[in-house]
């Protein structure tokens, strides 16, 4: 008789995040508010994730890099180029895709407690949406930080400056999304 053992409970979960079409501007006057803590749902089992651009513009190679800068500034987690999309954890790429989105990832990771275990990640940004409406090239790097924002576990934030705001062309990774990253690897090596 064949017994089968339970396997421990390691869900391979996918998980797609689309970050929408931001068309109207900031009001320049932001009252202060509560800040709500930028929520996490999952982290790389390690604090240095490599990640690999497929494709051969130099103009979005630089987009991306200029992303990944920005979260290792924070000092919490190392973002690093790999050559090869088998060698990186991550792959990032840009399409050029109809649908309103400017950004999307998808992620993959096991259900673990108490934060999943990301095990694998795609992100990409879409040109022909960021050409129509005139993204420069530094706010398609905010675009690409925020879905590496999810690609390292990250949720959407509530405040309008952090780069995680799910509307979000104009803002950087600031001390919010630095205390988000914080907390969502203090537990990781
Ligand atoms: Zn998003």
């Amino acid at each position: 008789m064949l017994t089968q053992r339970l396997r421990p409970l390691m869900q391979l979960i996918s998980l797609l995040t689309a970050t929408v079409l931001l068309l109207w501007a900031f009001p320049l006057t932001v009252t202060a508010a509560a800040v709500i803590p930028t929520p996490h749902w999952g982290s790389w089992e390690t604090k240095t994730i490599t990640y690999h651009y497929a494709g051969s513009s130099t103009y979005y190679r630089k987009v991306w890099q200029n992303a990944a800068r920005q979260w290792n500034r924070t000092g919490t987690v190392r973002l690093k180029t790999a050559k090869t999309a088998r060698q990186a954890h991550v792959v990032v790429r840009v399409t050029t895709k109809q649908a309103g989105y400017t950004g999307l990832t998808h992620s993959r990771y096991h259900a673990q407690k108490p934060v999943h275990k990301i095990v694998g990640a795609k992100a990409s940004l879409n040109h022909k949406v960021l050409a129509k409406h005139r993204y420069t090239q530094k706010q398609r790097a905010n675009v690409a930080a925020h879905e590496f924002g999810h690609v390292l576990g990250l949720g959407h934030s509530k405040c309008k400056k952090s780069v995680m705001h799910a509307t979000n062309r104009y803002a950087v990774v600031n001390g919010q999304d630095r205390l988000a990253i914080k907390r969502a690897y203090r537990k990781r090596q």
